[in-house]
Formats: C-alpha cells, structure tokens, sequence
C-alpha cells in the first residue's frame, strides 16, 4: 500500500500526539501519527507529571528558557484541550516545595533562593516552622525549603487522551501497532510497507536510536524510571515536594505519586527490589505518616536521555525529516513549547525561541 501524506509523525507519545495536533490547528495539512504499540503507551504513560522548570535550574540559559516558556503555556494548554476535548487532564496550580538537603546550611539555601529569585520573583523562602505551615504532613528535617507556588502538575495518562482526542477531532489520522523500520527522504517504512509524506517527524522517544536511515543518529538511550503511588486517603498533601532526589506530586483524588529512580538498564522495564524499595524509604524520610499508606500501583517507564541531557529538536541532513526526541525527565512539560516550535519549522517560520542548543547536528 502507497499513501501520501503531507506530514507523518513517528510516535504517539506525548511529543508526538501535541505535534501532529499542532499541525492540524488550522486543518490545511494531513498529518499521520504512527506508533509501534498503543497511543500513549511510551515514557508519557509513565511520567508523574511535574511541570517544575526551576526544580533542576542552578544556572539560567536557553534550556531554562525553554522551560520556563512551556510551563507559561501550559494552563491555555490543558484549557483548550478540556474546551475541545471534554478531558481534563488535571492540571493544577498547587506550588512546589524543594527542601533544603542534609547539609545543606541556612546559608547555602538563601543562597540558592537568590538564584532562582532572578527566575522565579514569586519563589519563597521557608523556614521550617513556616514549611510545616505550608504542608503540615512534612516531617523530613531540614533547614528549610524554596517554594515555588507558580508550578503545576497534570495527570500524564489523561494529557495523552486528551491530546489522542484532540488529534482525532482534527482529522490526524492515528496508527497503532505500526513499527516503523527505517526512514529516508520523503520515505517512512512499516514492515513492507511504504508511506510517504513531505515532512516526516521524528518523536519516537528512547526508542530513536533503534530507527534506521537517520542521518545524523539520534543518540537516545533509555532511561529507566520506576514510580509507585500511595492512597493518601483523608490525609492529602497540599503541594508537590522534592528532596534527595525523590519527589511527590500529590493528585487531588488523594492519591499521592511518589518518583522516581533514574537507571541504565536498556530497555528492561521490570519494577526491583532495589528500585521500589528506594523509593519507599525516601518517601518515609520526607513523612512518616506515608509508612501507614497502601500501596496504589507501581509502574515504570523510559526516559528519552541524551548524552547532555537536552532534547534534540530541529532538522536532519535528510531533506524533509526532523527530529523531535530525546526529552529526558522534561517531555511533559515541553510537550506545548515542542509543538510550536516544530509547527514554526515545518511552516519554514523562525521558532520564538533559539533552538541551536538542541540541534539534531550537535553531537
Ligand atoms: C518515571 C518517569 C517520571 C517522569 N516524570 C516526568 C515529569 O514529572 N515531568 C515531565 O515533564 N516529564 C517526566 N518524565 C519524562 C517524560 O515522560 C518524557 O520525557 C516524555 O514522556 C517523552 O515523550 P515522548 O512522546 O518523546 O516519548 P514517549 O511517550 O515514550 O513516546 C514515544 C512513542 O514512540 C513510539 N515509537 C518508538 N519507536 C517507534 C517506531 N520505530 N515506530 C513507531 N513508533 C515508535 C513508542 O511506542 C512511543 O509510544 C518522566 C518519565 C518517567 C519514566
């Protein structure tokens, strides 16, 4: 079977689906989204959903601009998908806490807020009878804590079925179950297959690397994460909480996320002793009273990592072909900037933002 296509996308993840919608805003293009399971099935099934920009910044730069502009989109974002949609994919406006680690001085803390103050003039500094105020189930000891009262979360699983409902509603024509092989110009292989599009995109995520015909290669490696949550039942957090390399992120329905390792292991995705058992003792540190809380799940998935830790967006040296992959332990929250930004590409428009550092020719 032939078939043409103005753009074909590589992946159904959340990359991918906020892509191709993107793509159909003003429904002048077909756009196809292939993908080699089920939608939404890759690493944005598994995420917690943070959309922390300052949580990692200890430096400013393009990377944390980038950041900070995809988060600024984020509430029209998730708006125009529950609008068009129906689906509210939770997002929610309930602040960040990051507590001050072991050994770290009162000092070296108001020394990072002044920091992120140039970022984030919203950001507060906490004291820790002030911390218990703010979220009073806390009961790591610490120092004290910046608060970041602008960050947000959504539900990953529901952002995807919003995005995948949202991509139908505007023709994006959606296929599972379609591993795409190889890739050359204007030319995406499934199996026998051939289809062919203008533009092809590349968002397939820790599995990029496995793609053939890309030139330059795309050096994603995947990086596994497992995650677990807790019901919280009656108890519920008020905010999101980071310490020690741990986070929580606390959903409204009092389930409470707790995430998550970051290993080398392939593509192995099994949940270990190690692993679960890390993170439960983690979320102990930060409050006793999770140790009472049942187990709700446990999952993991594959972080699309790069050896500098930034995405890869922009164009190969394939005619017509462009890469979005590689967004590490950021795809959710750069899912709205990724979009605009290739829409601005595949219009032949300049992106509102630089977009050098990420380029696909860098490494
Ligand atoms: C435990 C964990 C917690 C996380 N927490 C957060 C968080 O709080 N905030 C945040 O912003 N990010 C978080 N992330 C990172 C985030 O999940 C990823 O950066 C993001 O989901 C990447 O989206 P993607 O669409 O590129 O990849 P994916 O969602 O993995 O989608 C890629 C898709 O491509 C498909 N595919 C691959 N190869 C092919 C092929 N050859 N042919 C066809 N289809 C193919 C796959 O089947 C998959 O569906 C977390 C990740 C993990 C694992």
């Amino acid at each position: 079977m032939n078939a043409m296509h103005d753009v074909i996308v590589i992946g159904g993840g959340a990359i991918g689906l906020a892509i191709a919608r993107e793509l159909r805003s003003d429904r002048s293009r077909s756009v196809l989204v292939v993908d080699r399971s089920g939608i939404g099935e890759g690493a944005s099934w598994a995420a917690a959903g943070m959309l922390s920009a300052l949580s990692e910044a200890d430096s400013g730069g393009p990377f944390l601009e980038l950041c900070l502009a995809s988060q600024r989109m984020y509430r029209g974002f998730a708006d125009g998908l529950v609008l068009e949609t129906g689906i509210d994919c939770g997002c929610a406006t309930n602040g960040s806490l990051h507590l001050g680690m072991p050994d770290d001085t009162p000092e070296t803390l108001r020394a990072r807020y002044e920091l992120q103050r140039q970022w984030s003039p919203n950001v507060e500094f906490l004291y820790p009878d002030e911390l218990r105020l703010v979220e009073p189930l806390l009961t790591a000891r610490v120092h004290g804590a910046l608060f970041f009262p602008d960050d947000l979360q959504v539900t990953p699983r529901r952002l995807v079925r919003a995005l995948q409902e949202s991509c139908i509603r505007r023709g994006v024509e959606i296929r599972s179950a379609a591993r795409v092989e190889e890739v050359s110009k204007g030319v995406v292989r499934i199996a026998t297959e051939e289809l062919k599009a203008k533009t092809i995109i590349v968002a397939s995520g820790a599995w990029t690397s496995e793609l053939k015909g890309l030139d330059p290669p795309a050096p994603v490696r995947p990086r596994k994460g497992q995650i677990l949550s807790l019901s919280t039942a009656g108890q519920p957090f008020r905010c999101m909480i980071r310490w020690d390399n741990a986070y929580f992120v606390p959903r409204p329905d009092g389930e409470l996320v707790v995430g998550a390792t970051s290993e080398d292991a392939g593509f192995d995705r099994s949940l270990t002793a190690a692993g679960i058992g890390i993170l439960l003792s983690k979320a102990q540190a930060i409050s006793s009273h999770v140790g009472s809380f049942p187990i709700k799940e446990m999952w993991s998935g594959l972080r699309p990592g790069t050896p500098d830790g930034l995405p890869i967006i922009g164009r190969s040296r394939v005619p017509g072909v462009f890469y979005a992959t590689g967004h590490f332990r950021n795809g959710i929250l750069l899912a709205p900037i990724t979009a605009s930004i290739m829409a601005a590409l595949v219009d032949e428009r300049n992106p509102e933002l630089p977009i050098e550092p990420y380029s696909p020719l860098r490494f």
